[in-house]
């Protein structure tokens, strides 16, 4: 059985007064059955593991270098990460993919990297709306998941996040076939690759505009097995809704 898995991924947002947000978030939420995650920024990986400690609330960094160590000024390490109280690192981002020109063979090395230092790597996927409309959504996250999932890949190390570029922050979701298509070739494609034992210990999460309002019937949609949210995991009051929902699901 997958453990459903709730994750905030906060992006350059929040200092330290925004872990209130996170101390509502483990006193309102501490029975939910389903895995929760916060990814807050670099600078607040530390403070929020210390608040998470001995509850149900994971921590999770947002990106981190494919280089163990040296002169990448600006860059944070598997180890760091690791070190701060991270379990877990978001990896190929598609604001990473498009700010940063991150390719899906980058996105592997750091998954590579973060696997050596303890972290589960969540690998995010997604085709932009013209990949969409042109009919290649299937072809263009066929390809990345190829190239950004190194052998070694398990249902302890891995979880991925299909996240469709367009929907990211835009209020708009692909209909509920859509997701169940994409979820459902995913699945079908690890379990060619790495074998159903593989395949179905693997979480798949959606993610793209999931608010309070969508989360129920998202949920309920074949092979989402939880949600990677942005914009809806800044505020206790909006995130805590999309975690019932998940646990109800
Ligand atoms: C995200 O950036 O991973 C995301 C899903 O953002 P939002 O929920 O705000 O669309």
């Amino acid at each position: 059985m997958r453990q459903k898995l709730a994750a905030g991924n906060w992006k350059m947002n929040g200092t330290g007064s925004d872990l209130a947000e996170l101390a509502e978030l483990i006193q309102s939420q501490g029975t939910a059955t389903s895995e929760l995650m916060i990814c807050p920024p670099a600078t607040l990986l530390s403070r929020a593991a210390d608040l998470a400690q001995n509850s149900a609330l994971t921590i999770g960094a947002q990106d981190c270098h494919s280089e163990q160590a040296g002169a990448h000024t600006g860059d944070i390490s598997a180890a760091m990460l690791k070190e701060a109280g991270a379990t877990a690192v978001i990896l190929g981002h598609s604001e990473r993919r498009a700010d940063h020109s991150e390719s899906s063979n980058t996105v592997a090395a750091k998954t590579q990297t973060a696997w050596a230092h303890g972290l589960t790597a969540l690998v995010c996927l997604g085709e932009t709306l013209d990949e969409r409309e042109a009919g290649d959504t299937l072809k263009v996250v066929g390809d990345q998941l190829a190239a950004s999932l190194p052998e070694g890949a398990t249902g302890a190390n891995t979880v991925l996040a299909y996240e469709p570029v367009w929907a990211i922050g835009t209020g708009k979701i692909p209909s509920l076939a859509q997701i169940a298509e994409v979820h459902d070739f995913l699945r079908a494609e690890l379990t060619t690759r790495f074998g159903p034992q593989m395949a179905e210990a693997t979480r798949l999460l959606y993610g793209g505009s999931v608010k309070p309002g969508n989360a129920a019937e998202i949920f309920a949609t074949s092979n989402v097995d939880g949600a990677l949210v942005g914009g809806a995991s800044l505020k206790a009051a909006d995130f805590s809704p999309i975690i019932a929902a998940l646990d109800a699901s």
